[in-house]
């Protein structure tokens, strides 16, 4: 019977990876080394079940994976998973259970969470929270490392009144300036710095909506340069299709009325915007927390303000290019000539640009130039709402003994994390805090292979091991 085998695998599953490793279910250390497969030759669970099966000892094992989509985990099956090529259900960990194997899956925020309680920087606290600031955001909670004790999906609730970041139109003619408050002067300007950061955050989701299509229309007749016109199937695969679609959007052809982005978001919303301008979230909803700690957030605040004020030798601008041209090489697309003092960028130069910009430009530019815009404004947003966002999860969450962070964004650890933290110590210590709440340490999370251990740590939990 499997649950005798003493051998531990821990699997992670993603949309572009698929990545496993021995692990030590005692001290969460890995046994040999991570291998990896690429998922995007793989479309049929058969493949992919017979690829696992051949990373797995031939005799049984205990199996925990970790995985991101909605997960049946009695079923064992991933129901649905954006990123993958297998049209239904994904059933490699309902097949390996079939053959013999002891196996456990779980959503990768649980995983997590129980990675870094058992095996990593909560290791010996009760009350663990993990953050993870990457492209997109989220926290879970757990309560002495049990599995039915995890609480998450923490950051799609409304963020504070003070939220808003967008940038508008200030002045007349083709004087924009910023302004953190969000978009001031005609009202039509300002749904359009909206309208732009929802189909700038939504991506490829949003390839079939008629106002994109309309953008792409407008793009093809204008921008007259010799080269062929973007087909609307672009929209579907291609960031940079829709950056020029994005950025051709006018507020002549918004409708007065009915739908102006995805189910729910109607005309009424953005009149209600131009009072309290809002950030919309990658999930569609409007005003969540998540696009203020995100990379992905960050990236659409940044390409929001690029896309009303043209500043071709900005610096994210010079960065988000040249990575557009290292990939473009790759891929074997079109490269655009970067400026020089004496030759500015093309329109579809600064279009490619504008549909590379990612969080890592932003804050490169910060840390070379803190007072400019609109890396200032981004960062001091983002500053803040992590600040909050201690304080919204500790209020909902207390006692809370230490409360780990980890992503991507985390590499910007001292522009971001040092005063996010300090701000929220700071607050903690005013007349809002009561005897009876605890203040947590924040902390960077250190384990690595997170997803990997992830699973085991979760299969361990799960059966009490
Ligand atoms: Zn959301």
């Amino acid at each position: 019977m499997s649950k005798a085998s003493t051998e531990f695998y821990g699997i992670d599953v993603g949309g572009t990876n698929l990545r496993c490793a021995k692990v030590d279910a005692k001290s969460g250390k890995l046994l040999g080394p991570v291998v990896t497969r690429q998922m995007c030759d793989i479309a049929s669970n058969r493949v992919l079940t017979d690829t696992i099966r051949n990373l797995l000892p031939a005799d049984s094992c205990n199996v925990g994976v970790c995985a991101a989509g909605l997960i049946d985990e009695e079923k064992k099956v991933i129901r649905n998973s954006p990123n993958m090529k297998i049209p239904d259900e994904i059933t490699f960990a309902s097949d390996l259970a079939k053959l013999g194997f002891n196996v456990e899956m779980g959503n990768d925020m649980a995983t997590s969470v129980l990675a870094a309680a058992l095996y990593g920087d909560g290791r010996g606290y009760r009350n663990v929270a993990l953050g993870t600031f990457s492209s997109g955001s989220n926290y879970a909670v757990v309560r002495d490392g049990q599995l039915g004790s995890v609480r998450m999906e923490a950051s799609h609730y409304p963020a504070p009144l003070q939220a808003g970041l967008l940038f508008g139109w200030l002045g007349k003619d083709s004087n924009y300036e910023e302004n953190s408050r969000g978009p001031a002067g005609f009202p039509h300007l300002a749904v359009l710095a909206q309208l732009r950061q929802y189909f700038f955050i939504r991506g490829s989701r949003e390839a079939h909506h008629p106002l994109l299509l309309k953008g792409l229309e407008i793009f093809n007749k204008t921008v007259n340069d010799g080269m062929p016109a973007i087909a609307a199937k672009d929209l579907e695969t291609s960031a940079f299709a829709r950056a020029a679609a994005i950025s051709s959007l006018s507020p002549t052809f918004l409708p007065d009325e009915g739908p102006l982005v995805g189910e729910g978001h109607n005309a009424a919303d953005f009149e209600t915007l131009l009072a309290w301008p809002r950030l919309f979230c990658g999930c569609g909803g409007l005003g969540h927390i998540e696009p203020y700690l995100s990379g992905n957030g960050a990236a659409s605040m940044a390409q929001q303000y690029f896309a009303v004020s043209a500043r071709p030798s900005h610096r994210i601008i010079v960065l988000a290019l040249q990575d557009y041209n290292r990939k473009a090489e790759k891929e074997g697309w079109s490269m655009y000539e970067e400026s020089t003092p004496d030759r500015p960028l093309s329109s579809r130069a600064y279009i490619a640009a504008l549909s590379a910009i990612s969080a890592k430009h932003v804050y490169a530019a910060y840390e070379e130039s803190p007072d400019e815009s609109p890396q200032k404004h981004i960062r001091d947003t983002q500053v803040r709402m992590i600040a909050s966002s201690f304080g919204t999860l500790l209020s909902h969450h207390n006692p809370l003994d230490r409360i780990i962070c980890m992503g991507s964004m985390t590499n910007n650890w001292s522009c971001i994390f040092g005063p996010a933290i300090a701000s929220f110590k700071e607050n903690q210590t005013g007349q809002f805090y009561l005897d009876g709440i605890k203040s947590p340490q924040i902390v960077r999370n250190t384990l690595d292979d997170i997803g990997i251990i992830g699973g085991v740590a979760y299969l361990v939990s799960k059966q009490g091991r």
